[in-house]
Protein backbone atom coordinates (compact mmCIF):
# COMPACT_ATOMS: atom_id res chain seq x y z
CA UNK A 1 0.00 0.00 0.00
CA UNK A 2 1.17 3.36 -0.45
CA UNK A 3 0.86 6.44 2.14
CA UNK A 4 1.91 10.30 2.41
CA UNK A 5 3.11 11.24 5.66
CA UNK A 6 4.09 14.45 6.67
CA UNK A 7 8.16 15.14 6.30
CA UNK A 8 8.44 18.31 7.77
CA UNK A 9 6.33 21.21 9.20
CA UNK A 10 5.45 23.71 6.47
CA UNK A 11 5.91 27.82 6.96
CA UNK A 12 3.42 29.23 5.92
CA UNK A 13 1.99 27.73 2.51
CA UNK A 14 2.82 24.10 2.32
CA UNK A 15 5.47 22.69 0.01
CA UNK A 16 6.36 19.42 -2.12
CA UNK A 17 9.00 18.94 0.49
CA UNK A 18 6.89 18.91 3.31
CA UNK A 19 5.37 15.51 2.41
CA UNK A 20 6.57 12.25 0.98
CA UNK A 21 5.27 9.28 0.00
CA UNK A 22 6.14 5.78 0.85
CA UNK A 23 5.19 2.00 0.26
CA UNK A 24 4.32 -0.30 3.17
CA UNK A 25 3.28 -3.25 4.27
CA UNK A 26 -0.73 -3.77 4.53
CA UNK A 27 -1.27 -3.58 8.34
CA UNK A 28 -2.46 -6.37 10.42
CA UNK A 29 -5.97 -6.51 11.54
CA UNK A 30 -6.69 -6.45 14.75
CA UNK A 31 -9.96 -7.23 17.20
CA UNK A 32 -12.96 -5.99 15.68
CA UNK A 33 -11.11 -4.24 12.81
CA UNK A 34 -11.70 -4.01 9.26
CA UNK A 35 -9.37 -3.32 6.16
CA UNK A 36 -10.32 -0.92 3.45
CA UNK A 37 -9.54 -0.12 -0.30
CA UNK A 38 -9.70 3.53 -0.43
CA UNK A 39 -11.71 4.93 -3.45
CA UNK A 40 -11.63 8.29 -2.37
CA UNK A 41 -10.25 10.61 0.22
CA UNK A 42 -10.56 13.83 1.11
CA UNK A 43 -9.09 17.12 1.35
CA UNK A 44 -10.44 19.68 3.71
CA UNK A 45 -9.03 23.01 4.92
CA UNK A 46 -8.34 21.81 8.86
CA UNK A 47 -5.98 19.71 7.98
CA UNK A 48 -3.30 22.84 7.10
CA UNK A 49 -3.56 23.33 10.95
CA UNK A 50 -2.76 19.49 11.73
CA UNK A 51 0.49 19.79 10.26
CA UNK A 52 1.61 22.82 12.61
CA UNK A 53 2.75 22.37 16.06
CA UNK A 54 0.47 25.05 17.32
CA UNK A 55 -1.90 24.11 19.77
CA UNK A 56 -5.52 23.38 18.65
CA UNK A 57 -8.58 21.19 19.44
CA UNK A 58 -6.73 18.37 17.96
CA UNK A 59 -3.45 16.57 17.86
CA UNK A 60 -0.99 17.88 15.16
CA UNK A 61 0.28 14.72 12.85
CA UNK A 62 3.44 13.72 13.82
CA UNK A 63 6.46 13.76 11.61
CA UNK A 64 6.78 10.62 9.66
CA UNK A 65 3.21 10.06 10.35
CA UNK A 66 0.59 9.72 7.96
CA UNK A 67 -1.81 12.79 6.92
CA UNK A 68 -5.09 12.06 8.36
CA UNK A 69 -8.23 12.14 7.09
CA UNK A 70 -11.85 11.27 6.38
CA UNK A 71 -11.89 8.87 3.32
CA UNK A 72 -14.47 5.95 1.73
CA UNK A 73 -13.88 2.89 0.05
CA UNK A 74 -14.53 -1.07 -0.20
CA UNK A 75 -14.37 -3.89 2.81
CA UNK A 76 -11.63 -6.06 1.74
CA UNK A 77 -11.13 -7.79 5.14
CA UNK A 78 -13.11 -7.68 8.12
CA UNK A 79 -13.04 -8.73 11.66
CA UNK A 80 -16.16 -7.03 13.04
CA UNK A 81 -19.79 -8.31 12.49
CA UNK A 82 -21.01 -5.60 11.33
CA UNK A 83 -18.61 -5.38 7.43
CA UNK A 84 -18.10 -7.53 5.49
CA UNK A 85 -15.93 -8.17 2.28
CA UNK A 86 -17.33 -5.88 -0.21
CA UNK A 87 -19.37 -3.03 2.17
CA UNK A 88 -18.75 0.11 0.98
CA UNK A 89 -17.52 2.38 4.25
CA UNK A 90 -16.83 6.00 5.50
CA UNK A 91 -13.67 6.19 8.13
CA UNK A 92 -10.88 8.17 9.02
CA UNK A 93 -8.31 6.60 6.84
CA UNK A 94 -5.66 9.55 6.24
CA UNK A 95 -4.07 9.64 2.91
CA UNK A 96 -3.63 6.40 2.01
CA UNK A 97 -4.66 3.50 -0.79
CA UNK A 98 -5.38 1.28 2.47
CA UNK A 99 -7.07 1.76 6.29
CA UNK A 100 -7.61 -0.09 9.33
CA UNK A 101 -9.84 1.38 11.78
CA UNK A 102 -12.17 -0.20 14.51
CA UNK A 103 -15.67 -1.12 13.00
CA UNK A 104 -17.73 0.71 15.41
CA UNK A 105 -15.31 3.96 14.31
CA UNK A 106 -16.39 3.42 10.44
CA UNK A 107 -19.96 4.84 8.88
CA UNK A 108 -21.69 1.65 6.63
CA UNK A 109 -22.74 3.37 3.15
CA UNK A 110 -25.44 2.41 0.56
CA UNK A 111 -24.06 2.93 -3.11
CA UNK A 112 -27.79 2.76 -3.88
CA UNK A 113 -28.81 5.75 -1.83
CA UNK A 114 -26.15 8.15 -3.36
CA UNK A 115 -22.59 8.08 -4.34
CA UNK A 116 -20.16 7.01 -1.74
CA UNK A 117 -18.61 10.51 -2.44
CA UNK A 118 -21.13 12.62 -0.65
CA UNK A 119 -20.53 10.93 2.23
CA UNK A 120 -17.71 13.22 2.37
CA UNK A 121 -18.79 16.68 1.35
CA UNK A 122 -22.95 17.58 0.69
CA UNK A 123 -23.89 14.48 3.45
CA UNK A 124 -20.41 14.16 5.48
CA UNK A 125 -18.73 16.45 7.82
CA UNK A 126 -18.34 19.43 5.27
CA UNK A 127 -22.05 19.53 4.71
CA UNK A 128 -23.35 18.33 8.70
CA UNK A 129 -20.88 21.44 9.58
CA UNK A 130 -23.12 24.12 7.53
CA UNK A 131 -26.35 22.93 8.95
CA UNK A 132 -25.66 22.81 12.46
CA UNK A 133 -24.01 26.08 12.15
CA UNK A 134 -26.64 27.48 10.52
CA UNK A 135 -29.54 26.41 12.43
CA UNK A 136 -28.28 25.87 15.97
CA UNK A 137 -25.96 29.42 16.24
CA UNK A 138 -27.54 31.37 13.41
CA UNK A 139 -30.79 30.79 14.30
CA UNK A 140 -32.22 31.99 10.71
CA UNK A 141 -35.51 33.97 11.09
CA UNK A 142 -37.90 34.29 7.54
CA UNK A 143 -36.66 37.65 5.85
CA UNK A 144 -32.93 38.28 7.17
CA UNK A 145 -29.93 38.66 5.51
CA UNK A 146 -27.14 36.11 5.64
CA UNK A 147 -23.52 36.66 4.02
CA UNK A 148 -21.19 33.43 3.78
CA UNK A 149 -17.91 33.53 2.59
CA UNK A 150 -16.09 30.24 0.49
CA UNK A 151 -19.76 29.97 -1.24
CA UNK A 152 -19.29 27.55 -3.73
CA UNK A 153 -17.13 24.99 -0.99
CA UNK A 154 -19.13 21.83 0.96
CA UNK A 155 -20.19 23.82 3.92
CA UNK A 156 -21.14 27.16 2.43
CA UNK A 157 -22.91 25.76 -0.19
CA UNK A 158 -24.98 23.55 2.37
CA UNK A 159 -25.28 27.35 4.46
CA UNK A 160 -26.78 29.52 1.27
CA UNK A 161 -29.43 26.98 0.28
CA UNK A 162 -30.64 25.73 4.29
CA UNK A 163 -31.05 29.61 4.73
CA UNK A 164 -32.37 29.76 1.05
CA UNK A 165 -35.19 28.21 2.71
CA UNK A 166 -35.59 28.90 5.41
CA UNK A 167 -36.58 32.85 3.27
CA UNK A 168 -33.36 34.68 4.11
CA UNK A 169 -31.77 37.18 1.15
CA UNK A 170 -28.35 35.00 1.11
CA UNK A 171 -25.58 37.09 -0.09
CA UNK A 172 -22.20 34.77 -1.04
CA UNK A 173 -18.48 35.97 -1.67
CA UNK A 174 -16.52 33.91 -3.50
CA UNK A 175 -13.20 33.74 -5.39
CA UNK A 176 -14.14 34.74 -9.53
CA UNK A 177 -16.77 35.40 -11.41
CA UNK A 178 -17.24 31.87 -12.39
CA UNK A 179 -17.39 30.58 -8.85
CA UNK A 180 -20.12 33.32 -7.95
CA UNK A 181 -22.56 32.51 -11.04
CA UNK A 182 -22.34 29.32 -9.79
CA UNK A 183 -23.37 30.48 -6.28
CA UNK A 184 -26.53 32.04 -7.86
CA UNK A 185 -26.96 29.42 -10.79
CA UNK A 186 -26.56 26.25 -9.14
CA UNK A 187 -27.21 26.77 -5.62
CA UNK A 188 -29.63 29.77 -5.50
CA UNK A 189 -27.64 32.45 -3.70
CA UNK A 190 -29.50 35.58 -4.63
CA UNK A 191 -26.33 37.63 -4.99
CA UNK A 192 -22.57 36.93 -5.09
CA UNK A 193 -19.27 38.72 -4.64
CA UNK A 194 -16.49 38.38 -6.31
CA UNK A 195 -13.70 39.16 -3.15
CA UNK A 196 -10.84 39.23 -5.97
CA UNK A 197 -12.63 41.84 -7.72
CA UNK A 198 -11.85 44.48 -4.19
CA UNK A 199 -7.91 45.34 -3.32
CA UNK A 200 -9.52 46.61 0.46
CA UNK A 201 -11.73 45.18 3.13
CA UNK A 202 -13.87 49.25 2.46
CA UNK A 203 -14.02 48.38 -1.26
CA UNK A 204 -16.29 45.03 -0.61
CA UNK A 205 -17.81 46.34 2.01
CA UNK A 206 -19.33 49.09 -0.26
CA UNK A 207 -19.87 46.16 -2.87
CA UNK A 208 -21.68 44.18 0.37
CA UNK A 209 -23.54 47.20 1.47
CA UNK A 210 -25.18 47.79 -2.15
CA UNK A 211 -26.31 43.75 -1.99
CA UNK A 212 -27.09 43.87 2.01
CA UNK A 213 -29.63 47.53 1.78
CA UNK A 214 -31.40 46.05 5.33
CA UNK A 215 -27.94 44.79 6.51
CA UNK A 216 -26.15 41.45 8.01
CA UNK A 217 -27.81 39.69 10.17
CA UNK A 218 -26.14 36.68 10.09
CA UNK A 219 -22.57 36.19 8.63
CA UNK A 220 -21.49 32.77 9.03
CA UNK A 221 -17.29 33.06 8.78
CA UNK A 222 -15.10 30.60 7.06
CA UNK A 223 -12.66 32.75 6.11
CA UNK A 224 -11.85 35.95 8.38
CA UNK A 225 -8.79 38.20 6.79
CA UNK A 226 -10.23 41.03 4.05
CA UNK A 227 -14.15 39.63 4.87
CA UNK A 228 -14.38 39.99 8.44
CA UNK A 229 -13.10 43.20 7.98
CA UNK A 230 -15.95 44.27 5.46
CA UNK A 231 -18.25 42.63 6.75
CA UNK A 232 -18.59 43.64 10.73
CA UNK A 233 -19.76 47.54 10.03
CA UNK A 234 -23.11 45.80 8.25
CA UNK A 235 -24.03 43.84 11.09
CA UNK A 236 -27.60 44.50 12.18
CA UNK A 237 -27.97 44.74 15.97
CA UNK A 238 -28.69 41.33 17.74
CA UNK A 239 -26.60 39.73 14.55
CA UNK A 240 -25.27 36.40 15.12
CA UNK A 241 -21.66 34.91 13.64
CA UNK A 242 -21.10 31.12 14.02
CA UNK A 243 -17.42 31.07 13.81
CA UNK A 244 -16.22 27.95 11.62
CA UNK A 245 -13.06 28.92 10.16
CA UNK A 246 -10.88 31.58 9.24
CA UNK A 247 -8.96 30.13 6.18
CA UNK A 248 -7.46 33.17 4.87
CA UNK A 249 -5.26 32.92 7.68
CA UNK A 250 -4.61 29.30 7.80
CA UNK A 251 -1.06 29.48 6.28
CA UNK A 252 -0.13 31.98 9.42
CA UNK A 253 0.68 28.98 11.66
CA UNK A 254 -1.27 29.20 14.33
CA UNK A 255 -2.44 32.35 15.82
CA UNK A 256 0.93 34.10 15.48
CA UNK A 257 2.10 37.30 14.32
CA UNK A 258 1.41 37.84 10.46
CA UNK A 259 0.52 41.04 9.11
CA UNK A 260 -2.79 39.90 7.61
CA UNK A 261 -3.98 39.16 10.79
CA UNK A 262 -3.19 42.41 11.99
CA UNK A 263 -5.56 43.99 9.70
CA UNK A 264 -8.72 44.00 12.00
CA UNK A 265 -7.07 45.48 15.26
CA UNK A 266 -8.65 44.01 18.29
CA UNK A 267 -10.27 46.86 19.85
CA UNK A 268 -12.58 48.00 16.81
CA UNK A 269 -13.12 43.79 16.74
CA UNK A 270 -14.54 43.94 20.21
CA UNK A 271 -16.34 47.26 20.16
CA UNK A 272 -18.33 46.34 17.13
CA UNK A 273 -19.03 43.18 19.16
CA UNK A 274 -20.46 45.58 21.97
CA UNK A 275 -22.18 47.78 20.36
CA UNK A 276 -24.11 46.08 17.63
CA UNK A 277 -25.03 43.23 20.93
CA UNK A 278 -23.77 40.32 18.18
CA UNK A 279 -23.44 36.94 19.41
CA UNK A 280 -20.09 35.45 18.04
CA UNK A 281 -20.09 31.45 18.83
CA UNK A 282 -16.77 28.93 17.50
CA UNK A 283 -17.76 25.70 17.18
CA UNK A 284 -16.14 22.74 16.20
CA UNK A 285 -18.41 20.25 14.72
CA UNK A 286 -16.54 16.88 15.60
CA UNK A 287 -18.63 17.98 19.46
CA UNK A 288 -22.15 17.70 18.09
CA UNK A 289 -22.23 14.44 15.74
CA UNK A 290 -25.30 13.55 18.76
CA UNK A 291 -26.88 16.14 16.01
CA UNK A 292 -25.98 13.94 12.63
CA UNK A 293 -29.34 11.89 12.70
CA UNK A 294 -30.89 15.03 12.61
CA UNK A 295 -29.15 16.62 9.82
CA UNK A 296 -29.58 12.98 7.43
CA UNK A 297 -33.03 13.19 8.43
CA UNK A 298 -33.56 16.76 7.05
CA UNK A 299 -31.31 16.90 4.24
CA UNK A 300 -31.10 13.29 2.95
CA UNK A 301 -34.89 13.96 1.33
CA UNK A 302 -33.99 17.31 0.18
CA UNK A 303 -31.15 15.86 -1.62
CA UNK A 304 -32.95 12.82 -2.74
CA UNK A 305 -35.48 15.22 -4.27
CA UNK A 306 -32.90 17.07 -5.46
CA UNK A 307 -33.61 20.30 -3.81
CA UNK A 308 -30.20 20.57 -2.36
CA UNK A 309 -27.30 20.77 -5.19
CA UNK A 310 -23.51 20.11 -4.28
CA UNK A 311 -20.29 19.86 -6.24
CA UNK A 312 -16.97 18.12 -6.04
CA UNK A 313 -13.41 18.81 -7.47
CA UNK A 314 -11.76 15.71 -8.09
CA UNK A 315 -8.10 15.37 -8.40
CA UNK A 316 -6.58 11.44 -9.24
CA UNK A 317 -3.70 10.06 -7.33
CA UNK A 318 -2.30 10.00 -4.12
CA UNK A 319 0.55 11.66 -5.56
CA UNK A 320 -1.17 14.53 -6.58
CA UNK A 321 -3.29 15.59 -3.09
CA UNK A 322 -0.16 17.93 -1.62
CA UNK A 323 -0.37 19.93 -4.76
CA UNK A 324 -4.70 19.79 -4.69
CA UNK A 325 -4.32 20.67 -0.86
CA UNK A 326 -2.84 23.94 -1.74
CA UNK A 327 -4.78 24.14 -4.42
CA UNK A 328 -7.44 24.63 -1.97
CA UNK A 329 -6.30 26.34 0.55
CA UNK A 330 -5.93 28.88 -2.20
CA UNK A 331 -9.36 28.70 -3.78
CA UNK A 332 -8.38 26.50 -6.46
CA UNK A 333 -10.99 24.21 -5.79
CA UNK A 334 -15.18 24.79 -6.76
CA UNK A 335 -16.66 22.13 -4.47
CA UNK A 336 -15.97 19.53 -2.67
CA UNK A 337 -12.10 19.14 -2.82
CA UNK A 338 -11.68 15.24 -3.22
CA UNK A 339 -8.74 12.71 -4.52
CA UNK A 340 -9.53 9.82 -6.31
CA UNK A 341 -7.03 6.77 -5.66
CA UNK A 342 -8.90 3.99 -7.41
P1 LIG B 1 -13.93 24.98 0.66
O1 LIG B 1 -14.04 23.78 -0.20
O2 LIG B 1 -14.92 26.06 0.52
O3 LIG B 1 -12.45 25.52 0.39
C1 LIG B 1 -11.95 26.61 0.97
C2 LIG B 1 -12.34 27.90 0.20
O4 LIG B 1 -11.94 29.00 0.98
C3 LIG B 1 -11.58 28.10 -1.10
O5 LIG B 1 -12.13 27.40 -2.18
C4 LIG B 1 -11.72 29.60 -1.28
O6 LIG B 1 -12.94 29.89 -1.93
C5 LIG B 1 -11.82 30.12 0.15
N1 LIG B 1 -10.61 30.89 0.50
C6 LIG B 1 -9.37 30.44 0.65
N2 LIG B 1 -8.53 31.47 0.95
C7 LIG B 1 -9.28 32.56 0.98
C8 LIG B 1 -9.01 33.93 1.24
N3 LIG B 1 -7.77 34.37 1.54
N4 LIG B 1 -10.03 34.81 1.20
C9 LIG B 1 -11.27 34.40 0.89
N5 LIG B 1 -11.60 33.11 0.64
C10 LIG B 1 -10.61 32.21 0.69
O7 LIG B 1 -13.85 24.56 2.21
P2 LIG B 1 -14.93 23.94 3.18
O8 LIG B 1 -16.30 24.24 2.70
O9 LIG B 1 -14.56 22.53 3.44
O10 LIG B 1 -14.65 24.75 4.53
C11 LIG B 1 -15.04 26.10 4.66
C12 LIG B 1 -14.59 26.63 6.03
O11 LIG B 1 -15.23 25.89 7.06
C13 LIG B 1 -13.08 26.51 6.28
O12 LIG B 1 -12.64 27.65 6.97
C14 LIG B 1 -12.99 25.29 7.17
O13 LIG B 1 -11.83 25.28 7.95
C15 LIG B 1 -14.25 25.46 7.99
N6 LIG B 1 -14.73 24.24 8.64
C16 LIG B 1 -14.92 24.26 10.00
C17 LIG B 1 -15.40 23.19 10.67
C18 LIG B 1 -15.65 23.28 12.14
O14 LIG B 1 -15.87 22.26 12.80
N7 LIG B 1 -15.63 24.47 12.73
C19 LIG B 1 -15.68 21.91 9.98
C20 LIG B 1 -15.51 21.99 8.52
C21 LIG B 1 -15.03 23.12 7.89
P3 LIG B 1 -13.08 31.19 -2.86
O15 LIG B 1 -12.21 30.93 -4.05
O16 LIG B 1 -14.52 31.22 -3.17
O17 LIG B 1 -12.62 32.36 -2.07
Amino acid sequence: MQRMVLASRPIGEPKDENFRLETVDLPELGEGEVLVRVHYMSLDPYMRGRMDEAKSYSAAVQIDETMGGGAVGEVIASNHKGFSTGDFALGMFGWATHGVAKGHEMQKLNPDLAPITTALGVMGMPGFTGWYGLTELGKPKDGETLVVGAATGPVGSMVGQIAKSKGLRVVGIAGGSEKCAKATDTYGFDACIDHKAFETASELRKAMAAECPQGIDIYFENVGGKLLDAVLPLMNVGGRIPLCGMIAWYNAGGLGADAEMESLSGPRLWRSILVNQLSVKGFIISNHYDRYGDFLRDVGPKLAAGEIAYGEDIAEGLENAPAAFRSLLKGGNTGKQLVKLI
